[in-house]
């Protein structure tokens, strides 16, 4: 048993979808267990319908849902005009929610509304393979995945999870070859829908890899596979065709936007491997991750802009000691925000952060209470996996460096632009 996960470019356009059947035709006679993210943008276009629907402009989350609706019936139409109502039911649940008025968290909206484009994008898909007779059943997966009610960021309950998928997906595979599904999504013991944070659906194929034991996971991309640093930003960035589980979980840490960080620990606890191939050249073998280990990789560049350095000055100059450490630390708890790098000294602490406005403001004024608070926007944190002097020297030029850690593999700079 194979697992894979498309990813929402792979089904962007009718042509896009089509190419995706090719392949799933390619791998005939095997079980597969398929997740699909949403189509294109739906995400970030449900986000809209979610913060309009909160500020309560009900019209205009009616609107926004209304195009969506659209998009997926006319792209549900051509792939195969005889497909009857399959998409209501979850039309349906989405608009009886933007009728009513907001009462609960914001999260918990989102998660209700967002939840949909996934569900769409895979009904669809599977209708069009059955309707070619790539014969496959689709699974709604907050049937299956159990999680908390953390919205926007739910931790999977996986022993539940473990026994749904043993009494419900292991015995469809006996009957079928092909199980369709989501990822990204899940539900609380209440029926409630919950995501499980952005580009989540790679962590989902992996819950299900593990748990169904599979031979390996593949994610399918616009990529030819894992890349030493985003090739939009460096155009000279290298394909790297094989990697550790232990580079991964790196690079994902620091930030690189190969593969949702969570996903590296069920194969890794498993030995499965994970490949990372372009759904535009299934002909190439792309990236593999395994156990194995790797010499001699290029230098690894990830990138992170929108940074802020927020610096903890003692109020007193008396030394900032755990205690106070530890009442930070509960601050970004609670306010559900983590440095990306964080320097302690005698009376002051430095914290490199994603700049969320709100949430940073939040910490800034409950800090307040503690130290004397600075804030400085617009750094970049860059961070240097077996860096060298050359690649270091080339990286910084013309910035200023404000801090910067090392360890013998990994080299961290914040850096503002001169
Ligand atoms: N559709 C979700 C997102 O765009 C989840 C995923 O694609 O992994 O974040
Ligand atoms: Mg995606």
């Amino acid at each position: 048993m194979k697992v894979f996960k498309f990813g929402g470019a792979s089904i962007n356009s009718i042509e896009r979808i089509e190419n995706v059947a090719a392949i799933i035709q390619s791998f005939s006679g095997q079980k597969l267990l398929i997740i699909i993210s949403a189509m294109g943008k739906t995400t970030n276009a449900l986000e809209k319908v979610a913060e309009a629907f909160f500020a309560g402009n009900k019209e205009t989350a009616l609107q926004l849902f209304h195009e969506i609706k659209k998009e997926h019936l006319t792209i549900l139409a051509q792939l195969n005009p005889a497909a009857t109502n399959i998409l209501n039911d979850l039309f349906t649940e989405v608009e009886w929610l933007l009728h009513d008025k907001p009462v609960r968290q914001y999260d918990y909206y989102y998660d209700q509304i967002v939840c949909c484009g996934e569900l769409l994008s895979t009904a669809i898909v599977s209708n069009y393979l059955n309707s070619i007779d790539i014969k496959n059943n689709w699974i709604d997966v907050r049937d299956i995945v159990r999680t908390d009610d953390n919205f926007r960021e739910a931790v999977v309950d996986w022993n539940f999870t473990q026994q749904k998928i043993q009494e419900d997906i292991v015995p469809v595979f006996t009957a079928t070859s092909i199980i369709l599904t989501q990822g990204f999504i899940g539900a609380t013991d209440e029926n409630e829908s919950t995501t499980l944070g952005r580009e989540g659906s790679d962590y989902t194929a992996a819950i299900f890899a593990n748990m169904l034991d599979a031979e390996s996971q593949t994610i399918w991309k616009d990529v030819e596979g894992v890349m030493n640093a985003d090739p939009k930003l460096f155009a000279d960035a290298q394909f790297i065709a094989a990697l550790s589980y232990t580079e991964v979980i790196e690079m994902a840490y620091y930030g690189a936007q190969v593969i949702h960080p969570k996903t590296i620990k069920p194969l890794q606890n498993k030995s499965i491997p994970l490949h990372v191939r372009c759904f535009l050249n299934p002909a190439s073998p792309g990236t593999i991750i395994s156990n194995l280990p790797v010499h001699h990789l290029p230098p690894v560049i990830v990138l992170k802009t929108n940074q802020v350095l927020m610096q903890f000055n003692s109020k007193d100059f008396s030394f900032v000691e755990d205690m106070l450490v530890n009442k930070l630390h509960q601050l970004f708890v609670e306010i559900k925000i983590r440095p990306n790098l964080s320097q302690n000294g005698a009376i002051r602490l430095y914290c490199c952060l994603d700049n969320w406005p709100e949430k940073i403001e939040k910490l800034a004024l409950a800090a307040s209470e503690l130290f004397d608070v600075q804030v400085e926007k617009d750094v970049v944190l860059l961070t240097i996996r077996h860096y060298t002097e050359a690649i270091v020297a080339e990286l910084t030029v013309n910035k200023t460096e404000l801090l910067s850690q090392k360890t013998k593999e990994t080299l961290q700079i914040l850096l503002k632009n001169n």
